[in-house]
C-alpha cells in the first residue's frame, strides 16, 4: 500500500514538473545581415539609393526571420536572406558582383552550421546563379569543404543547381567601377553579403557571398569562402560573417578569432569583436567589419569603416537597419 502510495506520489510529481516547464517555443530566434562595408560616405550617398539599399537588406532580414519563425533552420534562414541579396544589383554578389581585371566575374561563397561545425564553400566560380546555394550543396551533399572553378560549377551542375553564362552578372555601375579601378591602378573592395541567424533549436549559422574585389587577377579568392577567416558559426561561442578587405581578414583569421576569443576568454561577443575589428585589424590597415550572433540571440555588428551596410532582427522582434555608426 505504502509502496503504491509512493508510486503515484512520484509520478504525480514528474507530471507537475513537466507541465510547469517552460514552453519551447520561448527559444530566442534572432539574424542579422550584411551588404558590405566601406568608405561609403553620407554626403555622397543619393537618399533614392539609399533607401533602396536598406528596403533590400530589411527584405532579406524579414525573409530569414520567417524561416526562423516557423521553424526552419538558421542555415535555411541563412540561405533564404543570402539569396535576396544576390539577387539583387545593389550589392557585390551574385547579380551585381564586380569585373575581374579581364572584365569576368568570380564568385567566392560560404556557409557553416554551428551544430556539427560542417560547413561548405564555393571559390572562383562564373557561372553559378546563386554561390551560397552551391555552398550549401557543397556542405550537404559531398565530402568536401571547399571547391574551386570548372570543378564546383561541374558539381553544382550535377546537384541541379541554375547555371548561367558569365554575363548575367553584367552591370553598368560595376564596368564603371572597373574601369575607375583601372585608372587608378587599385581595387575597389566593397559590397560583399552575409548573414548569421540562431534558430528555434538553439542552433546558429553563418553563411557570406561576394564577387570578391574589382580588377582582381590571377584567380585571387578572399575570405568569404575561407571558413574561418569570412565566416564561422560554432553553437559553443558565435556565429560570424565578415565583409572587407579580404586579404587581411584571411590572414587575421578574423571570424574564428572573434569566436575563439568567447570561447577561451571568456568574452561578450561585443568586447571580442571589438578586440579584433578595431584593436587588431585596424593598426593593421584592414579595413571592414563583422557581424556577429551568439547561442542567447545577443547581436553585435563592428566595423572599423565609415559605414557598414546591416539589419537585424533581435529575439525580442526589435527590427534594426543602418549604414553609418
Ligand atoms: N571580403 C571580400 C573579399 O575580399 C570583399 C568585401 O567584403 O567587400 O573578397
Amino acid at each position: 500500500m505504502k509502496r503504491r502510495l509512493t508510486a503515484t506520489l512520484a509520478l504525480l510529481t514528474t507530471l507537475f514538473t513537466a507541465l510547469s516547464a517552460p514552453a519551447d517555443t520561448a527559444k530566442p530566434i534572432a539574424i542579422a545581415v550584411h551588404g558590405g562595408a566601406g568608405t561609403m560616405r553620407k554626403d555622397q550617398l543619393d537618399e533614392a539609393l539609399e533607401q533602396r539599399i536598406t528596403a533590400k537588406l530589411r527584405e532579406a532580414t524579414e525573409a530569414g526571420h520567417a524561416r526562423l519563425a516557423a521553424g526552419a533552420s538558421a542555415v535555411d534562414a541563412v540561405v533564404a536572406a543570402i539569396a535576396i541579396l544576390e539577387a539583387s544589383p545593389l550589392f557585390n554578389a551574385g547579380v551585381g558582383a564586380v569585373y575581374t581585371w579581364d572584365g569576368t566575374h568570380e564568385l567566392d561563397a560560404s556557409i557553416m552550421t554551428g551544430d556539427t561545425r560542417a560547413a561548405g564553400a564555393v571559390a572562383g566560380v562564373r557561372t553559378i546563379a546563386s554561390p551560397i546555394h552551391a555552398a550549401r550543396a557543397v556542405m550537404e551533399h559531398s565530402p568536401h569543404v571547399l571547391l574551386s572553378g570548372t570543378g564546383a560549377e561541374a558539381f553544382a551542375q550535377s546537384q541541379g543547381l541554375k547555371m548561367v553564362a558569365n554575363s548575367h552578372f553584367d552591370t553598368p555601375e560595376r564596368l564603371e567601377a572597373l574601369q575607375r579601378a583601372k585608372a587608378r591602378a587599385e581595387a575597389d573592395k566593397h559590397g560583399t553579403v552575409g548573414a548569421v541567424a540562431l534558430d528555434a533549436q538553439g542552433n546558429l549559422a553563418a553563411g557570406t557571398s561576394t564577387g570578391g574585389m574589382t580588377g582582381k587577377r590571377w584567380g585571387r579568392v578572399g575570405d568569404s569562402p575561407i571558413i574561418g577567416a569570412g565566416t564561422f558559426a560554432d553553437n559553443a561561442s558565435c556565429a560570424v560573417s565578415a565583409t572587407g578587405h579580404g586579404e587581411y581578414f584571411i590572414r587575421y583569421n578574423v571570424a574564428a578569432d572573434i569566436c575563439a576569443r568567447v570561447a577561451y576568454k571568456g568574452l561578450s561577443i561585443e568586447a571580442a569583436g571589438h578586440e579584433v575589428i578595431q584593436q587588431t585589424l585596424l593598426p593593421a590597415g584592414g579595413t571592414g567589419g563583422v557581424i556577429i550572433l551568439d547561442a542567447a540571440g545577443n547581436i553585435s555588428m563592428p566595423f572599423n569603416t565609415e559605414g557598414m551596410y546591416r539589419a537585424a532582427i533581435d529575439p525580442s522582434g526589435k527590427r534594426f537597419v543602418g549604414i553609418y555608426r
